[in-house]
């Protein structure tokens, strides 16, 4: 059976050592870090995300700048708000929570926000500088995969690592991330061939997909780790991965839950990331 790894509680812990962090830049030197949160429209699983990530600010003592605008807003005065939040000193970090209505250009949002405020690490600037192993924001989710597998000593260097996946917003970081870490990485997605056999060649496999329990336990090498990132709502309004739990754990030397592994890390970073951005406007 494998080692569970608990995202919940190295988020946590995470949590509160920047907590720590943050009263002492507040007590010390008087800075005070802040995160920008701008929702678009009223979809219900953003709004979630969105209090969750608030909830995390105050727990954290970073202030945050809560910005709910409704769904026909135009491009025009969304642009307007985050060229705002750009230069208000008071804020260290923006992000626009996506899926953004069909009529504003994803693309001209992301490339609005300062990249030296872009938390969430979407700017092209960014991806960029992550592409070349040097990066300044790491996505969230990817980044709190890293976390999880150094938190629990697991070194992807020279290992083979599969990434079910090619989101800008996952799947290509997580490669881009696991690359710099020296692993030798092969990115899946809906047109690759053979998915069973690539995942059965993985030291380290990485699911991000969207698709509920589709890789099951006869897909994974015996001893491999097992990340899974998916986060998938089932009919009864439970959740659950894109591993089949159960089966995958009989396997794995080490496998996260879904509810309960990446998710939490994820909120984790965009503080750290928050934190990050004030650091190095400040100099510190
Ligand atoms: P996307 O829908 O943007 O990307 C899904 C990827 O999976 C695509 O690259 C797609 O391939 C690939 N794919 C789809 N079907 C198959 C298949 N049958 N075989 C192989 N590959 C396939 O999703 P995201 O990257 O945004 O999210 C992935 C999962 O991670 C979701 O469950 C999401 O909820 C979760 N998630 C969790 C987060 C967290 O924990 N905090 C944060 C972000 C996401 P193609 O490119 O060819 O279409």
């Amino acid at each position: 059976m494998a080692h569970i790894i608990d995202g919940k509680r190295i988020a946590a812990e995470i949590r509160e050592t920047l907590r720590q962090e943050v009263q002492w830049l507040r007590e010390q030197r008087g800075l005070v870090p802040g995160l920008a949160v701008i929702i678009v429209g009223d979809d219900p699983a953003s709004k979630v995300y969105v209090r969750m990530k608030r909830q995390a600010c105050e727990n954290a003592g970073i202030a945050s700048f809560h910005h709910e605008l409704p769904g026909d807003v135009s491009e025009g005065a969304l642009l307007d708000l985050i060229h705002r939040l750009n230069a208000d000193p008071a804020v260290h970090g923006i992000l626009t929570q996506l899926p953004l209505p069909g009529h504003i250009s994803e693309r001209a949002v992301l490339e609005t926000i300062s990249p030296f405020k872009d938390v969430d690490g979407f700017h092209p600037y960014n991806v960029g500088l992550l592409s070349i192993g040097k990066p300044l924001f790491s996505p969230c989710t990817p980044f709190g995969v890293m976390e999880l597998l150094r938190v629990e000593g697991i070194d992807p260097k020279s290992r083979h690592v599969v990434v079910v996946g090619r989101s800008n917003i996952v799947g290509k970081p997580m490669a881009l991330l696991m690359l710099a870490a020296d692993a030798t990485v092969t990115v899946c997605h809906s047109r690759s061939m053979d998915l069973p056999g690539l995942v059965r060649s993985a030291d380290i496999l990485v699911a991000a997909v969207g698709k509920p329990r589709m890789i099951p336990g006869e897909w994974i090498r015996e001893g491999a780790v097992v990340i899974d990132v998916g986060t998938n709502r089932l009919a009864d309004g439970s959740l659950c991965g894109d591993v089949d739990f159960a089966s995958a754990a009989e396997k794995a030397s080490h496998i996260t839950p879904s509810p309960g592994g990446v998710g939490p890390m994820t909120i984790a970073m965009l503080l750290q990331n928050t934190v990050k951005s004030l650091r190095r406007t400040h100099g510190l």
